[in-house]
């Protein structure tokens, strides 16, 4: 592959989400659980659906749930041509705004309607139960028209183990996208590869930038002259991780510091070992370990952490503009 040309790959970001969701939103979920649909009551008479513990005109906390019906009217709607996985249906269907009878304001889901061409603003809607139910907004597969020919009875609650009501709800995110680095980034990533940290220098300022993206953000200059930096710094700020999360590969506790290269003047973000987590201080001298040969590629990953040089601390006036 040709050097100039800028690097792209496929990126996921992906984290597991659990959330309490507060008495309102709990018995919400709860209810559809149960197979029923509650709203809340202001304290001008309306009732809100989906409920929400303030009452977003005036701010009152509000308490009185009320459950309001399980067909409604659509009142605003787009047609969804090509789901993507995970939407509430695999084939095609309007995303709507359903004020359900009882309630004054509407709710977002799905209609399965089969076509654009069934679909209409004022047409009446009814829930369409999931077969399996467990205190989630997918609780509801869908809506369908009133016409459709379905049992719209709810299935039987299912046998829970307890009556308890719903607290927790696991919200995972998961972004897909095509990361392009940029001809700055990639200048960087191709350096780093065979073990050279790349940083680019604005013309204007002198500020040294590590990665850099190109632009000095405070010039607004495109930086052109590049420097090589050596694997060698200072820790300027760190902090001690001490909580486990899903997908981590290092054993708590540990540093994560961000750490500036002699001659940069931005930090970079990196884990800091080979020194017991209470001994990690500002102003540290530290220096790259890097990954075996076979295992480096166009990836910050090459640095496995950072390490102490031995070398004396730097003062903090020698880097406090930094921190
Ligand atoms: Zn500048």
């Amino acid at each position: 592959m040709s050097t100039s040309e800028v690097l792209s790959a496929p990126l996921v970001l992906e984290y597991p989400f659990r959330r309490t969701v507060g008495v309102v939103q709990g018995a919400f979920l709860t209810g559809l659980r149960d197979g029923k649909v509650l709203g809340i009551r202001t304290t001008d008479g309306r009732v809100l659906c989906p409920p929400v513990e303030y009452d977003p005109a005036t701010g009152d906390e509000l308490t009185e749930l009320v459950e309001v019906g399980t067909g409604g009217v659509v009142t605003t709607w787009s047609w969804e041509p090509e789901p993507r996985a995970h939407q509430p249906l695999d084939r095609p269907f309007a995303w709507a705004l359903i004020r359900l009878d009882g309630a004054d304001t509407t709710m977002l889901h799905a209609v399965d309607a089969g076509s654009p061409e069934a679909m209409a603003t004022g047409m009446r809607v009814r829930v369409r139960w999931a077969d399996e139910r467990s205190g989630s907004i997918t609780d509801i597969a869908c809506f369908e028209p009133e016409s459709a020919d379905t049992d719209p009875t709810p299935p039987a609650p299912p046998e829970h183990p307890t009556d308890e009501p719903v607290k927790l709800i696991e919200t995972p995110a998961r972004l897909e996208y095509r990361f392009t680095a940029g001809q700055a980034t990639t200048r960087f990533l191709h350096g780093i590869t065979e073990k050279r940290i790349l940083g680019e220098r604005c013309g204007v300022c002198g500020k040294v930038y590590v990665p850099p993206r190109g632009s000095c953000p405070t010039d607004g200059v495109a930086t052109s002259e590049q420097v090589e930096l050596p694997a060698r710094g200072i820790v300027t700020t760190f902090c001690v991780v001490n909580l486990q999360f899903y997908g981590q590969a290092m054993e708590v506790p540990y540093v994560c510091a961000t750490v500036l290269l002699d001659g940069a003047d931005i930090g970079l973000f990196g884990l800091v070992q080979e020194i017991p987590f209470d001994q990690v201080r500002m102003g540290m001298r530290v220096e790259a370990v890097w990954v075996d040969d076979e295992e480096l590629g166009p990836t910050m990953t090459n640095i496995k952490w950072w390490k102490p040089t031995g070398e004396p601390d730097a003062p903090y006036e020698s880097f406090r503009e930094h921190v």
